[in-house]
């Protein structure tokens, strides 16, 4: 008899357990957001379409910040720490934090989305052998890819939720499409032969792949690397023998490299005009259009276009 009590007992009480589980621990799960730190506002608006509700995004860069030459500050570590995702651009974009980054490895998931980019259609770079341009925002397809990447990521952390995530990935991704076909479209305004476009770091060299420009950064694909008298020298020889009407400004890079390009021409007898402010490895501020990659790569092609056309 008292067996039977024992085990009816414990039956009982597993029946409870498994009762608590499925009905109160996923609620209590639910309430909470998960913490994500994304490094550059360009992925973090993704992870912050594709997650909705269901995450708390903190971007650590922001408007006009520099991710080439960005370190971490005490309180990012803190961030970094607390965070459940870690998420950045990777291909050595960020490069002062790669090591904070290989570090919390190991207790917290850390995801660097260029990484997972089929190596072939990656741009190597072209200062740094073994290395790949970083810049894969530029061409909306590559980051049609970093936003399945980031939806796949939510779906394997938190399963219960994933037809959400596919939901709102699905969507995201159809705008992407439309934000790629609409600068494909603008682009052909201008003749092949003036699609050249001129910037004050090698930023946009996926974008000139994929949307058809000529492209020419005054410093290299990093700003870690100074521009020297050579390369104004150079630039502004390629620029008054080419008739480029504009270059133009990074919001993320001070101007007065692309100035001295301006004043360099102008002494060759050409006069190009600064054609306006691109964000290129930053976006626009918080709240503004400008302030989502969808506002930000609108924001350029069509000044790109406006100014050279
Ligand atoms: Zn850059």
């Amino acid at each position: 008899m008292y067996d039977i009590n024992l085990k009816q007992k414990l039956s009982n009480f597993s029946f409870l357990l498994l009762f608590a589980m499925l009905f109160f621990v996923p609620d209590a799960y639910a309430d909470k957001p998960i913490k994500i730190v994304a490094t550059i506002g360009q992925l973090s608006d993704v992870v912050a379409n594709v997650g909705g509700e269901r995450v708390k995004v903190e971007g650590l860069m922001g408007a006009g910040v520099d991710p080439h030459l960005y370190k971490a500050s005490e309180g990012d570590v803190r961030k970094l720490r607390e965070a459940q995702i870690i998420f950045y651009n990777g291909l050595f974009l960020e490069a002062k934090m790669e090591d904070i980054f290989k570090k919390m490895q190991r207790r917290v998931k850390t995801v660097p989305v260029g990484e997972s980019i089929p190596r072939a259609e990656l741009l190597e770079s072209e200062v740094f052998h073994g290395h790949f341009d970083p810049h894969i925002w530029f061409d909306v397809t590559l980051w049609q890819k970093v936003t399945i990447k980031v939806k796949e990521t939510l779906c394997e952390f938190d399963n219960l939720y994933c037809k959400d995530y596919e939901k709102r990935a699905v969507e995201y991704l159809e705008k992407l499409t439309q934000l790629d076909q609409f600068i494909k479209t603008r682009a052909l305004e201008i003749s092949k032969d003036q699609r050249i476009l001129v910037t004050a770091h090698d930023a946009f060299r996926y974008f000139g792949r994929k949307y058809d420009f000529q492209v020419k950064g005054l410093q290299g694909i990093s700003t870690q690397s100074e521009a020297g008298i050579n390369d104004v020298v150079n630039l502004a020889d390629f620029i008054a023998e080419h008739k480029i009407k504009a270059i133009f400004i990074e919001s993320s890079v001070p101007e007065r490299n692309i100035q001295a390009v301006r004043e360099a021409v102008k002494s060759r007898g050409w006069d190009v005009k600064i054609g306006g402010e691109l964000f290129s490895d930053a976006m626009g501020h918080e709240g503004s259009f400008e302030g989502t990659y969808i506002g930000m790569v609108t924001h350029n092609i069509n000044t790109i276009v406006d100014s050279l056309k």
